[in-house]
């Protein structure tokens, strides 16, 4: 939440709600402030000022207006400013012409010095007098009317009236500044006071409850008031610190903007407050090509243009609206309140066209751009977590159809309730970490040895019991979970690649990744720096990518998998067979091993046709000096085929099944040669000339 005041040098445009709101308050404030001082003997101000209690008064509530005990709830920061403890004192000691007269001094000489605009300050001076005048008001009806020649002593029995006074002091101030706040963010009122009220009136009773305390040391020995800045600064200390940390937990620590947790927040609330005429828009925003950046001028460069990047985004939309980082070169939009679809395609393109603004850094200019995909509440999705789905998916085709911005079409998304269930279900299950990874062996078809293993996710639902990654994986595919799902696979699998490498278990171990990895540029990092942390050599493992990344559009994948190939990190073909990939392609491809699917394998020894294609497909694969690996080998038979048709290696349940973790370290030191010091891995010259 930004503060509406604090427009700096512009303020609101003129005729505005919030101008209206800002207008007024100023001059019935000030229209307060000079009733007020009508009231004030001159005479007596004079002869005051001559006690050294106002000085020490004064100086407090000028230091005290310095800085505000800033209060931080989820979405809102309000400010409190220390100097209430004091002007409250003020009111009830010598009454509300001193006190305002003082108050307005201390605003007036802060805004000078750290230069806040008049309007802003005019404004603060209108509310706490407002603020002021209703708790003397609330005085007053109890016949407590101080003036500085009848200063008021409060004792025990005028808990009542204090109290009253001072919720009637918080109830205008939080009212006001609520007011403005709801208005420059076309929010309800209550909504904002429910989410600033809580933390802001807990810093109120505290400053509020001393003030009459204040009142009681001055008239004792105005000399120890200033010991009262001691539990001032203690209050202001863990405020400010619990706010800080607050703020850490809910923003990118990069950019500064809110994070996913407070975009959460944020979506629910403009869900609960969203009016019936009106959507909200949930955009997920995607940089292209922010990699290549990244990689040829380095990090540094890189987060500068995110933080670029996130300042144009903030400065392309209204105040209320949400920008947030979900991580990379994520971006995600929450508009709590728009129009219709036209609207939001509006926005998003102005959005884009922000963007592609030429970036200039380090004496380039870089040409941005991004895929934005949007979803609509209540339109195509009822909560957070299905608009996020869906903006994704219309953000994928954005992405794919290179159109730039996309609404979410309930035709193109292939998610049935069900299966959204289960993705539900799949983001908990990570979160748990409650998916385990089996190896399965890979052995040389000529000499027996171990080629590697390959990594297969398991996953045992709570209700369903097991389900195959066939089900879950391609599901996730099609959503932004697939991120976290690679990750989390890649993150076990490096954890064991670790375990094994250094016990001696020089083993390979093949990590499945799908195409929509190849999509984003997280994951080459992502393996640099788990390979680094563990300290594994690229070749410890190896990725699989299916087949079908051939077939789409390679522009995008392409940056990744040369990424991947400066890494040093060998990339497999999975699945080879099933989709129409061209020799060309697959040569341009940097794999250094094909692997032909189960489905002509497995009948080899039946069919004479597979058993052509299987062979053609070998001899093709050599010719390019690739490795070839068969999948799904279930039978002596169809392994001495394959050896005799010069496959390398076979994988399937003639060798092992996949296994957990502890059992294939078992069985990977059965099957090692001689004991702990065998190295398995990487080695088709050997086996191919066995
Ligand atoms: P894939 O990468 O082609 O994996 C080989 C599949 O064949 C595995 O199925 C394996 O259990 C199965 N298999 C191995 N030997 C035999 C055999 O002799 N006979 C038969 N009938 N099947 C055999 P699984 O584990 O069900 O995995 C299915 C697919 O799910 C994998 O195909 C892969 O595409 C995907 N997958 C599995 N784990 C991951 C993962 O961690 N990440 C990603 N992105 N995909 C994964
Ligand atoms: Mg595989
Ligand atoms: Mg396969």
């Amino acid at each position: 939440m930004t503060d509406p005041t604090d427009t700096r040098d512009t303020g609101p445009r003129v005729g505005t709600p919030l101008w209206a709101f800002l207008a007024g308050i100023t001059v019935i404030g000030f229209t307060a402030l000079v009733v007020a001082m009508l009231r004030l003997d001159a005479v007596l101000l004079v002869e005051m000022a001559r006690t050294p209690l106002f000085w020490v008064l004064a100086v407090l509530v000028i230091l005290g207006e310095l800085r505000p005990v800033m209060v931080s709830s989820a979405t809102a920061v309000g400010g409190t400013y220390p100097s209430t403890m004091f002007t409250f004192a003020v009111l009830l000691h010598l009454g509300l012409p001193v006190a305002v007269l003082m108050q307005a001094v201390a605003v007036t000489m802060n805004g000078i010095v750290t230069r806040r605009s008049w309007h802003r300050v005019m404004f603060n001076i209108a509310q706490s007098t407002l603020a002021l005048t209703a708790a003397a008001v609330v005085l007053g009806t109890f016949g407590i009317v101080p003036s500085p020649a009848m200063p008021w002593m409060p004792t025990g029995a005028h808990l009542l009236p204090i109290a009253l006074a001072g919720i009637a002091y918080f109830a205008t101030r939080a009212t006001l500044v609520s007011g403005a706040v709801a208005l420059h963010e076309r929010r309800s009122i209550m909504r904002v006071m429910k989410v600033t009220a809580g933390p802001q009136s807990l810093v109120y009773a505290g400053l509020l409850g001393l003030a009459p305390l204040v009142v009681v040391v001055m008239n004792h020995s105005p000399g120890l008031v200033p010991l009262f800045v001691a539990p001032l600064a203690a209050v202001y200390f863990t405020a400010t610190l619990s706010m800080r940390r607050d703020h850490q937990a809910m923003h990118d620590e990069l950019t500064g903007l809110p994070n996913r947790k407070m975009l959460i927040v944020s979506t629910e609330e403009a869900l609960a407050e969203a009016r019936q005429e009106e959507r909200v828009g949930l955009f997920l925003l995607d940089l292209d090509r922010f990699k290549e950046v990244n990689d040829t001028m380095g990090h540094p460069v890189g987060d500068r243009l995110l933080q670029m990047v996130a300042h144009r985004l903030t400065h392309s939309v209204r105040p209320g609206d949400v920008v947030a980082r979900l991580g990379g070169d994520e971006f995600a939009v929450l508009l709590p309140s728009i129009r219709d679809a036209h609207a939001a395609r509006e926005v998003a393109a102005r959005l884009r066209a922000a963007l592609t603004e030429p970036v200039r850094l380090e004496g380039m200019t870089f040409d941005m751009d991004g895929s934005v995909g949007i979803a609509l509440y209540p339109d195509h999705a009822p909560d957070f977590e299905l608009l996020l789905q869906r903006a994704d998916v219309a953000m994928y085709l954005a992405k794919e159809g290179r159109t730039g911005v996309e609404l979410y079409q309930p035709d193109k998304d292939r998610n049935s309730p069900e299966r959204l269930n289960l993705l539900g279900d799949l983001r908990r299950a990570i979160d748990n970490r409650e998916l385990r990874l089996h190896y399965q062996p890979k052995v040389s078809l000529g000499t027996g040895t171990v080629q590697g293993v390959e990594a297969l996710l398991r996953w045992r639902h709570p209700v369903r019991g097991p389900i195959a990654p066939s089900e879950f994986v391609p599901l996730a595919e099609q959503s932004y979970l697939m991120r976290q799902l690679t990750a989390y696979v890649l993150e076990a699998a490096l954890e064991q690649a670790a375990l094994w490498w250094h016990t001696g278990l020089r083993v390979q171990i093949s990590i499945n990744i799908s195409a929509r990895d190849l999509l984003g540029s997280a994951l080459p990092e992502q393996l640099e720096v788990g390979l680094a942390r563990y300290g594994l050599p690229p070749t410890a493992i190896q990725l699989e990518v299916t087949e079908r990344i051939l077939t789409g559009d390679q522009a995008y994948t392409q940056d990744t998998i040369k990424a991947l190939a400066t890494l040093g990190v060998p990339l497999a073909l999975d699945d080879f067979g099933t989709g129409y990939s061209s020799l060309i392609r697959l040569q341009r491809l940097a794999v250094s091993e094909v692997k032909i699917d189960a489905s002509f394998v497995r009948r080899i020894a039946e069919s004479e046709d597979d058993a052509r294609i299987v062979r053609s497909i070998v001899d093709l694969v050599r010719s390019l000096g690739l490795r070839s690996v068969a999948e799904g080998v279930e039978s002596d038979e169809v392994a001495m085929r394959l050896a005799e048709m010069g496959c390398d290696v076979g994988q399937g349940w003639l060798f092992g099944r996949p296994l957990p973790a502890a059992e294939a370290t078992i069985w990977l030191r059965d099957h090692s040669e001689s004991g702990d010091e065998v190295e398995f891995g990487y080695q088709p010259e050997v086996s191919r000339s066995a």
